[in-house]
């Protein structure tokens, strides 16, 4: 299409990250409200005694999920959560949603009706209102996009950029589920797909699937800093791996990282049902996704005052940028962190 072959750059060359440096890098803010443009999980916007907090995420069926396995309904609940995800993820309270929503004929009324009942269940439990939207057609099946709009005061942003050596870099929840969910019911619908008359055997695996079909935000860990006055130097939601958002953290804030592996947070059913796919959990707690936990650093004092209060792990440190971003594995040996996470390209 309208360009010169000769000066053609493939996008798997530059892959997503790189892509949105590369368009971040000739786009400026002229705005005085507009306090941070492309970089963090959310913008935010100055709107003088609040903060504005703005995300969008699209979802994109045979690329972000799969009808044969995702009801619509849990479906629904996930397009909202994983926004509000990034809305906490600035330390932020999620208030609206629009939605975009393009759609084949494939879909009926009552299969989009369901849909929206899972949007609604989720925006009723994270008190957001759902405020407006799009709707139009489209040739590929459904296309879901989401923007999640919150607040909060000025001093409570969350920036992935400010963490310091020595700080304390913690994981709420456990990771690794999603990403062990996802094999599981991929390997049950290749099952299906070649022999109908065998039912998936989804047994024992309740809290990877929900993992997988049904992520909640961290609402609860937002409301208990606040509750506890600490406010993380850094924070970032796990969409994309641990290894590849420490890095984003690493990289923004100038540090290095050490992280244990022997501290990382995995559910018995994770790392049972990963060794049954011959996958080691560690990996999948790294590389695999999807766990929309909160990923933050605290300053060593604060860390009393979360211990007792939080559901949450402590799993490594922030170092000098000299030092380099490191997992120090279960044999101790020290491994360079890769961000091997998902290409989008
Ligand atoms: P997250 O995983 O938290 O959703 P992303 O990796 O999707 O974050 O995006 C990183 C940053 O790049 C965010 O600030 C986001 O708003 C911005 N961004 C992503 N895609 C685009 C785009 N096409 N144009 C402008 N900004 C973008
Ligand atoms: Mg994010």
């Amino acid at each position: 299409m309208f360009e010169n072959k000769e000066n053609r750059t493939e996008l798997t060359d530059l892959g997503e990250f790189g892509l949105i440096d590369h368009l971040a890098a000739a786009i400026s803010l002229t705005n005085k409200e507009s306090v941070k443009g492309i970089g963090d999980d959310a913008a935010i916007i100055d709107n003088g005694d609040n903060m504005t907090v703005v995300t969008t995420d699209m979802l994109v069926e045979g690329v972000h999920f799969d009808l044969t396995f995702h009801p619509l309904k849990h479906l629904g609940y996930k397009a909202i959560t994983v926004n509000l995800s990034d809305i906490y993820a600035m330390n932020a309270e999620p208030k609206q949603v629009v939605v975009g929503l393009a759609l084949s004929n494939r879909f009926s009324l009552e299969a989009i009706e369901e849909l929206y009942a899972g949007m609604k269940m989720a925006c009723d439990r994270y008190g957001v209102d759902l405020v407006g939207g799009d709707t139009t057609s489209s040739n590929l099946g459904l296309i879901l996009s989401v923007t999640a709009i919150g607040k909060a005061p000025k001093d409570k942003i969350v920036y992935r950029n400010g963490a310091k050596e020595t700080n304390l870099i913690c994981v709420s929840g456990d990771l690794g589920g999603a990403y062990v969910g996802l094999q599981l019911l991929e390997r049950e619908k290749k099952i299906f797909l070649e022999n109908p008359k065998i039912q998936p055997d989804l047994s024992g695996a309740d809290y990877i699937l929900e993992r997988q079909l049904k992520p909640e935000p961290r609402k609860d860990i937002v409301d208990k800093l606040r509750e506890l006055n600490v406010v993380p130097t850094s924070m970032i939601d796990i969409s994309d791996g641990l290894a590849s958002e420490l890095m984003h953290l690493c990289k923004q804030s100038g540090t290095g990282c050490v992280l244990y592996e022997d501290k990382f947070p995995i559910d018995p059913q994770t790392y049972d049902k990963a060794r049954e796919f011959g996958l080691d959990a560690t990996i999948c707690a790294l590389s695999g996704g999807e766990d929309y936990e909160l990923l933050f650093t605290i300053k060593v004092e604060d860390y009393e005052k979360l211990r007792m209060n939080l559901d949450f792990s402590t799993i490594g440190h922030m170092t000098s940028a000299s030092e380099g971003m490191y997992l120090q594995d279960k044999s101790e040996n020290r491994v360079t962190l890769v961000a091997q996470g998902w290409r989008a390209f």
